[in-house]
């Protein structure tokens, strides 16, 4: 997919506020810092459509972006656990798990997880809750150009093996570094297709 256009839209922290058009949208989640700003720039091809960060705590809004003027780009905040008080359950922030249950328009979520990392409980925790709630996601491994191909092979496969242990199946991943433009075409083409598909039935 080319992208000819991409331009911000809105951010709002309430689901009822996101725009009410029936256009296909694929949100992107993951841990600040993951690289996820970079990302959104990389894909869209421009410097700085999402803000790269540095700033923890920046506020938690959902961004909607309109690539090509027929789908949306939903850049939400790295999410955390929020706290229930009087009780030691872990929870997603209410607007995260709100904008997932209840936008229809979602397609498909990307949760970014840093290639160098081991598996972390929190990505694997939101990976299972989106996987209880019947929310199709992709893994995009981000910062690949930090290690070289082997050990890339060596990190992606311990992240499989963990990952079988509670899925059937692994689900759909793509490798990606912003800083040496690797996997956007892939990752382009996949939404690419998607909405192709949308468009056909
Ligand atoms: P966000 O908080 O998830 O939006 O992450 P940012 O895009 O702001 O990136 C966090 C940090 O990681 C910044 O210092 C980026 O320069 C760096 N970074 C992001 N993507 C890459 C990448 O593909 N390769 C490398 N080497 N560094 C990256």
């Amino acid at each position: 997919m080319e992208i000819k256009s991409a331009e911000f839209v809105m951010s709002n922290s309430d689901v009822k506020k996101c725009p009410k058009d029936r256009l296909p949208e694929y949100a992107f989640i993951g841990r600040s810092n993951v690289g996820k700003s970079s990302l959104i720039n990389m894909l869209t091809h421009r410097k700085s459509l999402a803000k790269t960060s540095g700033r923890p705590g920046k506020t938690q809004l959902i961004n909607h972006f309109i690539i090509n003027k027929n789908w949306y780009l939903v850049d939400l905040p790295g999410y955390g656990y929020a706290r229930v008080s009087k009780s030691t359950k872990k929870v997603f922030q209410k607007f995260i798990t709100e904008y997932f249950s209840k936008r229809e328009q979602l397609v498909s979520a990307f949760v970014l997880v840093d290639i160098r990392h081991t598996p972390q409980p929190i990505d694997l925790e939101f990976m299972a809750w989106l996987g209880e709630h019947g929310i199709p996601f992709s893994i995009i491994f981000t910062k690949a150009d930090k290690l070289k191909p082997k050990a890339i092979e060596n990190h992606i496969e311990a992240y499989k093996n963990i990952l079988l242990e509670t899925w059937e199946e692994i689900p759909n991943y793509f490798i990606t570094s912003s800083s040496k433009t690797i996997g956007k075409d892939e990752l382009l083409n996949y939404i690419e297709t998607i909405n192709n598909n949308l468009n056909r039935d």
